[in-house]
């Protein structure tokens, strides 16, 4: 489908300046954030149809976190949009320099199934505080969510202003990228499908920021404390169905506490879920077949500690927390994304380190431990996006943080005044006064070498 004319459109209420005044963009995040109260209902029955995540779940992780950006960003925008003073070098004396904040211009949010409210809508919370026109992608395979999402869009705002584009990523994105030159693509979604939008980017030179996924650690020190850990790790691990970014992907334990941590784990799960987790109003489901084929493989590769369950028909699989599993088996190979859990033993932090060498660079990383040395050690001696010390997930969620990734999990970052930067560009602008105007600026510059030598260094 030709989304040629809309797209011009949209430029051209971009040139118009209409987005560019704070009040204009306060008036947006406003309707924005009453627009999700009145389909609030509408929103928690689509999330409990795709997902089954119950309204307690879809407050705190979906529409709750987004109302929260909202605020923050009307709060904060006139700080955000002032330009900034700098300092100026003395060769350039005795002028000021600024940097503005300016709009990029017409962006393009893609989001993934998993978080299909808030990985699409936080985004442009962004976009709208930065003064863009945005188009946004939802994911194909939330179509609940993404029903009552277009509503929510189609109503609420001018296709000029926000433009809702639905259908399958690989037939609607390319052609988008074809017909129009964006200013922007902000991705949310797999490392494999951020490539191909990287690629299509890179074309027109188009900017991206990529969030992408992967094998994110958890390290339990044999210093942690077990019963807070196994809890902490559990209630992320397994919220959502395991379908989270930044879930503990695999647990390294040391092994003089492995036994203590398992336990520990499995007593959080039942604490959580009871003994028949499917019965569970708090536990979710997995989003398609596809998915849970793909998941129900890992099961076999390990011995099952704990769970093990599932039901395709009705796309549950149980909690599982895996032992035993092989370093080559998929489960260690691919990023899980669903509700199981390998724990490995290590004896050293080198043996751990070279377990997390095998997928370099991922989106989150937790530790566990009582001691500050392994802490700096570890903190410093590990790449990773974002993280906890004691704690899993939930940095995601303090808009005072940066959230994005790094190589092969992704590029950029958002949340806060990182989203209003990411679509922001900063001008910098210097001005000169006249009234000096001095005669080394101009040629001839022989025998002033001496000079510049003293005021360029
Ligand atoms: P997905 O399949 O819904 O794809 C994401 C988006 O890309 C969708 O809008 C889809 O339509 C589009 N798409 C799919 N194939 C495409 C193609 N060939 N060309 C162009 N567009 C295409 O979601 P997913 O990728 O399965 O999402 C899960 C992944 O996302 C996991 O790897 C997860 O870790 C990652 N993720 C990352 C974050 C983060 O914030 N970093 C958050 C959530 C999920």
């Amino acid at each position: 489908m030709s989304h040629n004319g809309s797209l011009e459109k949209m430029r051209a209420y971009f040139s118009s300046g209409a987005t560019m005044s704070a009040a204009f963009r306060k008036t947006q995040l406003k309707k924005l954030k009453q627009a999700i109260l009145d389909h609030e209902q509408e929103l928690y029955d689509a999330l409990y149809s795709d997902l089954r995540k119950s309204k307690e779940e879809s407050w705190v992780t979906e529409l709750g976190l987004v109302i929260s950006e909202i605020n923050t960003a009307i709060r904060k925008l006139g700080e955000w949009m002032a330009p900034e003073r700098t300092g100026t070098n003395l060769l350039n004396l005795p002028s000021g320099s600024r940097i503005y904040k300016e709009p990029l211009g017409t962006v393009l949010i893609i989001a993934p199934w998993n978080y299909p409210f808030h990985l699409l809508v936080n985004p442009l919370v962004g976009a709208i505080a930065a003064g863009n026109v945005s188009v946004l992608k939802p994911s194909e395979f939330a179509p609940a969510t993404d029903a009552v999402m277009k509503k929510l869009f189609t109503t609420t705002f001018e296709p000029e202003y926000i433009l809702y584009v639905q259908g399958e990523g690989h037939a609607v994105i390319p052609s988008l990228l074809e017909q129009f030159r964006f200013d922007h693509i902000f991705y949310t979604g797999s490392t494999q499908v951020g490539r191909i939008i990287y690629k299509m980017a890179a074309d027109k030179l188009v900017p991206v920021t990529l969030e992408l996924g992967g094998k994110s650690p958890c390290i339990v020190e044999s210093d942690a404390d077990i019963r807070v850990a196994a809890r902490r790790i559990a209630v992320t691990k397994f919220s959502n169905a395991g379908q989270m970014c930044v879930a503990p992907d695999y647990v390294l334990v040391h092994e003089s506490v492995k036994p203590e941590l398992l336990e520990a784990l499995r007593h959080s799960l039942v604490d959580f879920f009871g003994s028949r987790p499917q019965e569970s109003e708090s536990y979710g489901r997995i989003i398609n077949h596809k998915q849970f084929d793909r998941i129900t493989e890992y099961i076999a590769e390990g011995e099952i500690f704990h769970g093990g369950e599932t039901d395709r028909q009705n796309l549950f699989i149980g909690p599982t927390i895996l032992t035993n599993v092989p370093l080559t088996g998929k489960v260690m190979q691919e990023e899980i994304f669903g509700p199981v859990l390998p724990v490995l033993p290590f004896s050293d932090r080198s043996m751990a380190t070279s377990i997390i060498a095998n997928h370099p660079d991922p989106l989150a990383f937790y530790l566990f431990t009582s001691s500050n040395k392994k802490e700096k050690e570890w903190i410093e001696g590990t790449r990773f996006g974002g993280g906890c010390v004691n704690n899993a997930s939930w940095h995601l969620t303090n808009h005072n943080l940066p959230f994005g990734g790094r190589g092969n999990s992704g590029t950029g970052a958002y949340h806060g005044r990182y989203s209003f930067d990411t679509f922001s560009h900063k001008k910098a602008v210097m001005k000169t006064p006249t009234w000096f105007d001095p005669a080394i600026k101009y040629p001839p510059f022989k025998g002033k070498l001496n000079l510049f030598k003293r005021v360029i260094r």
